[in-house]
């Protein structure tokens, strides 16, 4: 039995999981799915925003499908009870290290993109950052210096075996793909960056089909409006991908198109549109549930070994928005159910 866990989470979360598990269930694929709340749905539920048995569902299940959490309802509480914390929990109990971000323009979309027709069209790559290391993890916090000022400070890090691991996926994924890997550091000034690069040059010598390249931080921020076209695969650390990723998604069009992806090493994954619970239209069936489905078509992928079928629901993606199918974030009128609608009618 391959068990899905489902974690709808508060705000457009419940709408658009929905509609992903309607798409997955139509393909047949004798998939179980249960269900359990997470973020503000599980303070509500049981007080807290990773309830023991969600975070028990998430551990025995193969792969989990993840909404969206966070309401400004929320705000008062305590940092650990928020919503957001969920997201944090679920990452380190799972051992989720590598963060898969594809960014493409789907044909239809050129104009949603904030970049030009001929620029923006030709969006094709996958972010991979890690999660577990780099500066948000490494010693911090604030002291006085010897005149008596503030200073505040945070130790950026990587091990060997961090890099290692995270280059492995990188690699592999060039492998699926282009077989173009392009690795992105800031080597010029950081000792970190130059382990990064060092260690990433070794694993190298595993992948002979893949060409790799090296490229500085701030250059890279400046090629992906120039030129995004030129990336297949962009492997980078924690910090640079955190800032890397947001660009390239919102390059590629609108934020209700864009799927992502939470591995650890031994192949499960938690699959999660980039956006958040989008309050604001929460409840009135107008998100788009394209990311979610895209994410449901990269847990198929990466986790449960079958590429035939993500590959059926991209191409379905495809077709309905070549159709014309639109929600409102893509200057459409059609509802979430309506959108999904008209990917399952092309599935
Ligand atoms: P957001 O992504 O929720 O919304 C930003 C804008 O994009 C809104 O105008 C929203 O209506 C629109 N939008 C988002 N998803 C859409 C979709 N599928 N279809 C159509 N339009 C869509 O970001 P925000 O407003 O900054 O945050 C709202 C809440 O979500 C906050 O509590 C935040 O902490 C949380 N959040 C959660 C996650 C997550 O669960 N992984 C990620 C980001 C933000």
């Amino acid at each position: 039995m391959t068990l899905i866990a489902v974690l709808p989470g508060d705000g457009i979360g419940p709408e658009v999981t929905a509609e992903a598990v309607r798409v997955l269930t139509a393909l047949d694929l004798g998939l179980t799915f249960e269900e359990a709340p997470v973020g503000g749905a599980g303070y509500d539920a049981d007080g807290h925003p990773l309830p023991s048995a969600t975070l028990d569902l998430a551990r025995r299940a193969d792969a989990v499908l993840f909404g969206a959490v966070g309401d400004t309802r929320y705000d008062g509480l305590e940092r650990r009870l928020r919503p957001e914390q969920a997201i944090l929990g679920l990452r380190a109990a799972l051992g989720l290290f590598a963060n898969l971000r594809p960014a493409r323009l789907f044909k239809g979309l050129e104009d949603a993109s904030t970049l030009k027709r001929e620029v923006a069209e030709r969006i094709d790559m996958v972010i991979i950052r890690e999660l577990n290391g780099d500066v948000y993890f490494g010693e911090k916090g604030i002291r006085p210096t010897a005149d008596g000022r503030r200073q505040g400070y945070d130790v950026m890090a990587y091990a060997e075996d961090e890099v290692r691991r995270i280059a492995h996926v990188g690699f592999r994924t060039a492998q699926g793909r282009k077989g173009r890997l392009c690795s992105v550091d800031k080597a010029n000034v950081l000792e970190t960056s130059q382990l990064w690069r060092d260690v990433v040059i070794e694993v190298a010598a595993e992948y002979p089909d893949v060409a790799l390249s090296h490229m500085y931080v701030d250059n890279a921020a400046m090629q992906l409006v120039r030129d995004p076209g030129q990336f297949d695969v962009i492997l980078t650390g924690n910090l640079f991908g955190d800032i890397l990723s947001d660009q390239a998604s919102m390059c590629a069009g609108s934020i209700g198109m864009l799927p992502s992806a939470a591995l650890n090493d031994g192949g499960k994954g938690l699959y999660e549109p980039i956006h958040g619970s989008a309050p604001d239209i929460a409840g009135q069936g107008r998100a788009n549930p394209c990311a979610t489905i895209l994410s449901a078509a990269m847990m198929l992928r990466h986790s449960l070994n079958r590429p035939e079928a993500a590959d059926r629901i991209e191409a379905a993606v495809a077709t309905a928005i070549a159709g014309g199918a639109r929600t409102a974030d893509l200057g459409g009128t059609l509802s979430t159910r309506a959108m999904a609608d008209a990917v399952l009618a092309a599935l």
